[in-house]
């Protein structure tokens, strides 16, 4: 009898799962094996909604897995270990496992290479549509710039896209710790797991995406981030399914797909960039005033600004136009660090990626890969924009909600601004006056 192991990392899935088909394909019996591992924690990653998501997401792996004969075996301790005691125990001939990007998924690979040597199998391709790396411009190890990426991404070669099992066989004998369980920080998150997933995006109207986007009351994207994150929807079969559906939303989909492929690529080759400006431009940022502190509270006194910040403090998510425009105010506005303001994201996001996060957070801050650096988003002309009646505003921020229509995003003009909502932190008329001048209105 042969085994083999698959080791679940961010691969939460049986569909389109390279890792378990290739163990599937290499033994007899295959251990499903989630490594909680105690230095993810210490790297930040384990905030409570990504904790409490993952413990769905290993509770409905488990539940598909046994009618085919398998379970989710789970172990504690650091991965290497404990998957090479494993493989000790099974008599294992192979350990799979996807690549990663970061950091610490590159020394995780290296342990479990020390440990395994040739028994070690790491499969590219399972978190994001183009293989990190395969995709590159002459002479380069990466894309620094969407647009051409997104070129090239288009025409480079797809992989295969697999079908989820039918049967596996996982011995009985095997020892399981109790799959975890964990309370989230916000109270509205969404359920996780790969049929959650599956079902959102079967139930998903990608013909209104276009139309949708960019309407923060409408809530009209897909929410399929946290399902992406922890690989419950595998992003390859995602555009395959799009594109067989076709249309204007379904490409502009897809292009979204590839800015997540961008900056997997752009970390994998720079794994610093998490931490580091990847294109400094010697900027004297401020650090942890209480301005910091009103903007995570959502008290800045901007209120679309606000109801962002209030939208992710309760539901762990918030949509990319909130993002952009909080994330914009905090570092081009208030003049703070992204550092601490990407920390804080990565401690509500569901959808938290160290990835998208930290990449996106630098495009917004002029260090990362925006080839208009200087750009600033000006909070009240895209509160015009993205939220013109007010609907958003008066959903997240209900000492507004008395105001009507479009006055709720300047409360400071009223002749009684609620008592209860702060004025704004800076002089709106000033911000307004600054980005007039030219750096860069969007
Ligand atoms: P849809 O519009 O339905 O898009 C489909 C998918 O495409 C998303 O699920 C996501 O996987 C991908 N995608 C969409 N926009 C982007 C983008 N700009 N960059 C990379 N991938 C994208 N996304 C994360 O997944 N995790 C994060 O931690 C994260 N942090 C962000 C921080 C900031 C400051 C900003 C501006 C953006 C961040 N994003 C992050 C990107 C984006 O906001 C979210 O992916 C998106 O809002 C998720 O909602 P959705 O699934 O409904 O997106």
């Amino acid at each position: 009898m042969t085994v083999s192991i698959a080791l679940f990392t961010q691969d939460l899935r049986l569909h389109d799962n390279p890792v378990l088909r290739a163990a599937a394909d290499a033994a007899d019996e295959v251990v499903p094996l989630f490594v909680l591992d105690p230095d993810v924690d210490a790297a930040d990653f384990a905030a409570p909604n990504r904790a409490a998501f993952l413990a769905d997401c290993l509770a409905d792996l488990d539940a598909q897995l046994r009618p085919l004969g398998g379970r989710l075996v789970l172990r504690r301790g650091p991965a290497a270990a404990a998957v090479a005691r494993l493989a000790d125990e099974t008599g294992a001939a192979s350990v799979h496992v996807a690549a990663g990007v970061s950091a610490f998924a590159h020394r995780r690979e290296q342990a479990l290479r020390t440990r395994l040597g040739s028994r070690l199998h790491v499969h590219d391709g399972v978190l994001t549509v183009a293989v990190p790396g395969a995709v590159t411009p002459a002479g380069r190890d990466h894309y620094a710039v969407f647009t051409p990426y997104f070129r090239a991404w288009r025409q480079a070669p797809r992989r295969t896209v697999h079908r989820a099992p039918r049967a596996l066989r996982t011995s009985e004998d095997i020892a399981s710790e109790p799959l975890p369980t964990a309370a989230p920080e916000s109270p509205g998150l969404p359920p996780g797991g790969e049929r959650a997933g599956r079902r959102r995006w079967q139930r998903y109207d990608l013909d209104r995406y276009v139309e949708l986007h960019d309407d923060l009351a409408a809530d009209g994207t897909s929410r399929l981030s946290p399902y992406l994150h922890f690989g419950c929807l595998s992003a390859a079969e995602l555009v395959a399914s799009a594109e067989r559906r076709g249309g204007s939303g379904a490409e502009a989909f897809v292009r979204q797909l590839a800015w997540r492929d961008f900056h997997h690529q752009v970390l994998s080759a720079r794994p610093d960039a998490a931490h580091r400006d990847y294109r400094s431009k010697g900027d004297h940022w401020l650090r942890d005033t209480a301005e910091a502190e009103a903007w995570r509270a959502g008290r800045t006194g901007f209120p679309l600004v606000d109801a962002g910040m209030r939208q992710l403090a309760h539901e762990g998510w918030m949509h990319n136009r909130a993002r952009l425009v909080t994330a914009s105010f905090l570092t081009k506005t208030l003049y703070q660090d992204w550092r601490p303001g990407a920390r804080y994201f990565l401690r509500l996001l569901v959808d938290g990626d160290l990835a998208n996060n930290q990449l996106n957070w630098q495009w917004v801050a002029g260090t990362g890969t925006d080839t208009r650096p200087n750009r600033v988003l000006n909070p009240l002309a895209q509160a015009d924009r993205l939220d013109p009646d007010g609907t958003y505003v008066r959903r997240w921020v209900p000492e507004l909600a008395g105001l009507p229509g479009r006055s709720v995003h300047r409360p400071w003009r009223q002749d009684r601004p609620p008592a209860d909502y702060p004025a704004p932190l800076v002089d709106p008329e000033a911000v307004a006056a600054r980005l007039r001048r030219g750096r860069g209105l969007d």
